[in-house]
């Protein structure tokens, strides 16, 4: 027998359930109870689809430490930030490529 770290009721050595509080006692146990969304390689594909907008499901995410959150979101932020700078310089290529152009047609013309 062992106690439960949440009731402190006297359960199985085996048990991956607490019996009298419902909580999960392993890592595996809690990882399946853990909802579709909040599993790694979701949160991961979300991020390339929906960006900065995946960190609401970040921060209630049981699964991650206060810590983590604040790194994740940091480094989320980090690297839309530098997307949103390659954008940029990408548009302002494209606008000097198009304006080379133009002045190339009105020598033409
Ligand atoms: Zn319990």
């Amino acid at each position: 027998m062992k106690k439960c770290p949440f009731c402190a009721e006297e359960i199985q050595d085996e048990a991956t359930k607490c019996r009298f509080c419902g909580e999960f006692l392993t890592q595996e146990a809690k990882e399946q109870k853990l909802k579709w969304y909040y599993r790694t390689p979701f949160l991961i594909f979300g991020f390339f689809i929906a960006g900065p907008l995946i960190l609401p499901v970040v921060w209630t995410n049981p699964k991650f430490s206060r810590t983590t959150k604040i790194v994740i979101t940091v480094l989320a932020l980090g690297v839309t930030g530098l997307l949103i700078q390659l954008s940029a310089v990408t548009i302002d290529a494209m606008l000097k490529h198009i304006q080379d152009l133009d002045s190339t047609f009105k020598g033409i013309l």
